[in-house]
C-alpha cells in the first residue's frame, strides 16, 4: 500500500467583463496536480506533477495568478483534465491511499471528476493529514500548512501555494506525525454521505429562522423569502424604525462542522428602492443558483 500525498491548485471565476458568469457546476477548476508517494515505511519514493488546461476559467483569475505563480499561457499548454486524472490514476495505483492538507482538495477532486466524468469512486480511501495533525496538538482552528511547516521545522526550500511543493511540505509533516498503527483512514464515500446528512438536516432549519431587526432586535414578520441551495433569503419590514430589513441565511462549513450562519441588514427606507434592491437580489440569486 501507498500513501499519496497530493495536493491541488484552482483557477476560478473571475468578472473580466460585463456578463461573464460563473458555471455553478464548477466553481473550481483544477489546474495543477501536485503529488509525492510515499511507500508503507513512510519513504518519498516518487513524484507527480501536472499543469492541467482548463476548459471553463480558460483565463487565470488574477488573484489566483499572483498566489501561484500560474498564467494563462502555461495552462494553455497544459494537459486536458480527463488525461491527466487517468495518468496520476495509473500512477498512484490501485492500492493506495489518498492523503491532503485539509478536506477541500480531496472534495474539489471528487467535484472536477464528477464534472468531467472521471469515476471518482477509484479514490475511496482518504486521510486529512490536517485533521491528524489538529488531533495531536489538540488544535480547535485549522492550521495553515506554512504555520505547520513552521512549528515542525521543517526546512522551507521551495514557495508555497505550487501544487507539487505543498504537496512536498505535507509529506514532509506526514512523516513526522502520522502513526500507522492508530488508523486515521476514512472511508471518503461515507464521510461524504454523512456530510450530505448533515446538509440535509440543517436544510430543514434554514427557512425556519426567524428575522429580527438589526436596529431594535425585534422579531420582524417576513414578507418574501426564497430559498436556494444552502441559501436562505427572507426580506421584512420594522415598523417601529420603519426599516426594510433583509436576511441572509448560509449553511456553511467550518472547521470541520456545518451550522447555519444568519445575518439581518437594513434597507433604505425609500420603498421604491427597497422594491428594486428585492429584485435585485432575486436576480443575483437565479444566477448565483
Ligand atoms: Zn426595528
Amino acid at each position: 500500500m501507498n500513501y499519496i500525498v497530493f495536493d491541488l491548485e484552482f483557477n476560478m471565476f473571475f468578472k473580466f467583463k460585463e456578463g461573464d458568469l460563473a458555471n455553478p457546476e464548477l466553481k473550481n477548476e483544477i489546474i495543477q496536480i501536485g503529488a509525492v508517494k510515499l511507500n508503507e515505511a513512510l519513504e518519498i519514493v516518487s513524484s507527480f506533477d501536472l499543469i492541467i488546461k482548463p476548459v471553463i476559467y480558460r483565463r487565470m483569475n488574477p488573484y489566483v495568478k499572483r498566489k501561484t505563480n500560474i498564467n494563462t499561457s502555461r495552462v494553455v499548454q497544459g494537459t486536458p483534465f480527463i488525461k491527466a486524472i487517468e495518468s496520476f490514476h495509473a500512477w498512484a495505483g490501485d492500492d493506495s491511499v489518498l492523503c491532503s492538507w485539509g478536506h477541500d482538495d480531496i472534495l474539489a477532486l471528487r467535484d472536477n471528476c464528477l464534472f468531467f466524468g472521471f469515476d471518482a469512486i477509484l479514490f475511496d480511501k482518504f486521510i486529512n493529514i490536517q485533521q491528524i495533525y489538529m488531533n495531536i496538538g489538540t488544535l480547535a482552528k485549522q492550521p495553515s500548512l506554512e504555520s505547520a511547516v513552521e512549528s515542525l521545522e521543517i526546512e522551507i526550500s521551495t514557495p508555497f501555494h505550487d501544487a507539487l511543493s505543498d504537496a512536498t511540505y505535507t509529506a514532509n509533516i506526514f512523516r513526522k506525525i502520522y502513526d500507522p498503527s492508530c488508523n486515521g483512514i476514512v472511508n471518503w464515500e461515507r464521510a461524504q454521505k454523512e456530510n450530505e446528512e448533515k446538509i440535509e438536516m440543517l436544510k430543514k432549519y434554514i427557512e425556519k429562522v426567524d428575522i429580527h431587526c438589526p436596529q431594535c432586535n425585534e422579531y420582524v414578520q417576513k414578507n418574501t423569502e426564497v430559498t436556494k441551495s444552502k441559501k436562505y433569503f427572507a426580506f421584512g419590514y420594522c415598523p417601529d424604525c420603519m426599516l426594510q430589513i433583509r436576511h441572509v441565511s448560509r449553511i456553511t462549513h467550518r472547521d470541520g462542522e456545518y451550522s447555519i450562519v444568519s445575518n439581518n441588514t437594513i434597507y433604505k427606507t425609500d420603498e421604491a428602492e427597497a422594491t428594486a434592491n428585492i429584485t435585485q437580489e432575486l436576480a443575483n440569486i437565479k444566477i448565483e443558483r
